[in-house]
């Protein structure tokens, strides 16, 4: 079966080695895919946005399955492209991808099917929420309904930060339409925690949870950025609070939007919170995370095509997971997430240097350069966490003194501490 991945980051490229360790596929496709796909997938030279083209090369190529990889192609409709041109495709109808285009469509949804997370108001009125936020008080959390490139979220320690994050969104338009609507919501105080599941209307099948980290700098400091590492699973959690978290959250939303008439197919990603109640919610996304998916596949045992067509056809497909823990940390181009520059070579990497999954990388006189902010990962299995972690920061020596790039030196720690005391 011939295969196309929709999507240019790490996630897409996780995807595609994750294709191509398949029995069942012949030829892998991405669109428009990176420099590190282009060794194992053929790229085509197609914008994730432009469906005419995406549906005319599925059906001219013989694609069998196509997965889409990021949300802004899935909130415009893709799936449904490739669904009316009858194509096989794994991932949510924009109606079903509102979970993620719209926080307050989300919220809605939870608070209706007493599904646990911050309390919380909407508002397009800046009086109104402001006046809400003054009697709430701070800790408070601001944010902008609609997509925002995970920039959109403000967690004000103070009720004059989140007095002017209110003006910045409603008055100033500062995301456009995607800040016309904002949700006020309960600071809510934990650890955080990842949980992807493959679904297919109301059948869920869970994949083991995971943590990323979002602040750029070591000790959580610094802005937030589209992940900076990750680890897969999340031993130091409550089995109690996972079972929880499958079958009190992500069952229960798969159902309740089967319920709306917005059957959701494809991965659901529940953003979690371990609070001194119990795991609530932070968002849902309608997709693969990034980082998270380059840490969580390397431990699937199964066939991804099996997986994926099994899912489609209503089977389970037995999901089973190596032992051990998958870690992984970003390489970031100096100055991400804020300006930076491109085009700076990137040094040779060792033969026994783990997994590497590329994002903002180009090829360019036969060698890979930087091209974007997050630049690659670098992965390791272990045994356990330290060890994984360990072998990852050995991989990343090549970067040690590069002053192009940059990495956490932290990823995992603290989680490595709390399981040793
Ligand atoms: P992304 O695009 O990265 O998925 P997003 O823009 O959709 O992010 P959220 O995931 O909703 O935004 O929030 C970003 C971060 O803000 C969360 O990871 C969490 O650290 C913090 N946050 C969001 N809501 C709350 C809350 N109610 N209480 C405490 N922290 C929160």
């Amino acid at each position: 079966m011939n295969v196309l991945v929709v999507g240019r980051g790490g996630r897409e490229h996780s995807l595609v080695q994750k294709f191509a360790e398949s029995d069942q596929v012949e030829r892998i496709f991405a669109a428009p895919g990176n420099a590190g796909m282009s060794k194992i997938a053929e790229c085509i030279d197609t914008s994730e946005q432009d469906f005419d083209r995406l549906v005319a090369f599925a059906r001219e190529n013989n694609v069998g399955l196509t997965v889409v990889g990021p949300e802004n192609p899935l909130l415009d409709g893709l799936v449904d492209a490739f669904q009316e041109a009858a194509l096989r495709v794994f991932g949510p109808t924009k109606a079903a991808a509102l979970i993620e285009g719209s926080k307050h469509f989300a919220k809605q949804l939870m608070h209706k099917y007493e599904i646990p997370t911050a309390g919380y108001e909407a508002f397009s009125n800046v009086e109104a929420a402001q006046s809400y936020i003054k009697e709430k008080g701070a800790p408070i959390v601001v944010k902008a309904d609609g997509l925002a490139a995970g920039k959109g979220v403000v967690v004000a320690e103070t009720v004059e930060e989140a007095l002017s994050a209110v003006e910045d969104m409603l008055e100033n338009g500062q995301f456009g339409d995607a800040s016309r609507e904002i949700v006020v919501e309960e600071f809510l105080a934990g650890e955080e925690f990842s949980l992807m599941a493959f679904v297919n209307g109301s059948n869920v099948y869970p994949m083991i949870p995971a943590k990323d980290h979002k602040r750029a700098f070591d000790g959580d400091q610094g802005p937030n950025t589209g992940g900076m590492g990750a680890f897969a699973p999340v031993q130091a959690l409550h089995n109690s609070s996972y079972a929880f978290a499958v079958e009190e959250i992500v069952k229960p939303v798969a159902a309740a939007m089967v319920e709306e008439g917005r059957p959701f197919t494809g991965i659901l990603y529940a953003g979690l919170i371990e609070t001194s109640e119990g795991p609530k919610v932070i968002e849902f996304n309608a997709r693969f995370g990034d980082p998270e998916t380059q840490v969580v596949l390397p431990l699937l045992e199964n066939d991804l095509v099996q997986v994926v067509n099994d899912v489609l056809d209503g089977k389970n497909p037995e999901l089973t997971w190596s032992e051990g823990v998958c870690a992984g940390v970003v390489v970031a181009s100096a100055g991400y997430p804020g300006p930076y520059e491109k085009g700076r070579p990137l040094p040779e990497l060792e033969a026994d240097d783990g997994f590497v999954v590329h994002a903002g990388t180009a090829w360019e006189s036969g060698k890979y350069v930087s091209s974007g902010g997050r630049v690659l990962l670098i992965g390791n299995k272990g045994e356990d966490l330290a060890q994984a972690l360990d072998r990852t920061y050995q991989s990343l020596r090549p970067f040690e003194d590069q002053s192009d790039f940059f990495y956490r030196r932290d990823i995992g720690r603290s989680s490595v501490s709390s399981a040793a005391s």
